[in-house]
């Protein structure tokens, strides 16, 4: 028995070493969901906010990458407002780099808790790090936490997309961008009804290997060909020249009909639906790191 035990242990240390990466998990995703949007509203300014800043950086630190905070004060509408990204970094031995983003705080709106939009983002970048937690690397892997993708008040080029617009300057002065080899953000991805936009203005090489990963591991239900244009935190980034990607299911309730109402509450969400984009972006990344 004794004997045995040791052999399990050390091929499990032989696969660690070799960077053979943990499974995403859906459920655990689903859970991270939920103890952001327990905290009710999240939008800057907000106590709550402040609150799921640490439960990131906490969660993040158990992960053992370096995390780094990017604060800065976003020009708002309504004045001043304390901002601030939150980056963990898996390093590798490439050069080169590979980011998965999303945002985590929420539409201002009285009693909206975003379950899917801010909500199911933060979830999965989350359970993104644990699975890549003390896996060997060849690419480095930025996971990245948004702050105030949501306009203070209407959607304009200045009051939107204020935490990408921020870093994806810095990582242009920086040269980090010129590492990029890709950047995939994810919004609104935990639909029970899960339909993704292939969205148009994103690099279509990029569009096309992430569409076809889909396919060939049969989530080609979810990852379908309707094409159209959506502002997100991809955006800055394509503006820098990065090749960048949006995965959004921007059809949430009967036309639309549960964005940025108090509708887009938990129970429209599934770990299936949130399963099947970090299994994607898992198999994406390993695809990715053999690219040049
Ligand atoms: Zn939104």
């Amino acid at each position: 028995m004794h004997g045995k035990t040791l052999i399990l242990t050390l091929a499990a240390i032989a696969m660690a070493a070799h960077g053979e990466a943990k499974t995403f998990s859906g459920a655990a995703a689903l859970d991270y969901t939920r103890r952001a949007v327990e905290l009710g509203p999240r939008p800057d300014g907000s106590a709550a906010i402040v609150k799921l800043r640490a439960i990131i950086k906490g969660e993040l630190s158990k992960t053992g990458a370096p995390v780094t905070s990017d604060a800065f004060t976003g020009a708002t509408p309504d004045g001043p407002v304390a901002m601030e990204n939150i980056i963990a970094r898996f390093p590798g031995t490439s050069g080169r780099a590979i980011a998965i983003t999303g945002h985590y705080d929420t539409k201002k709106l009285a009693g909206f808790v975003g379950a899917n939009d801010g909500g199911s983002s933060t979830g999965v970048l989350l359970e993104m790090a644990a699975a890549l937690a003390g896996t060997a690397r060849k690419d480095d892997v930025y996971i990245v936490f948004f702050d105030g993708e949501e306009a203070v008040r209407q959607w304009t080029a200045t009051d939107s997309l204020y935490g990408s617009r921020h870093l994806a300057e810095k990582w242009s002065a920086d040269g980090t961008n010129l590492k990029l080899k890709a950047l995939i953000n994810i919004d609104m991805i935990g639909d029970k009804d899960l339909h993704l936009v292939y969205e148009s203005q994103s690099a279509a090489s990029l569009r096309k290997l992430v569409w076809e990963v889909a396919g060939s591991l049969g989530f080609g239900d979810a990852f379908r060909f309707r094409d159209g244009p959506v502002d997100d935190d991809h955006v800055p980034f394509l503006n820098a020249g990065v090749r960048a990607l949006d995965l959004i299911d921007f059809d949430y309730g009967p036309n639309n009909a549960y964005w940025h109402t108090k509708e887009d509450t938990m129970d429209k969400l599934s770990a299936r639906s949130l399963e099947t984009i970090g299994t994607v972006l898992m198999k994406v990344i390993e695809e990715l790191e053999r690219q040049k």
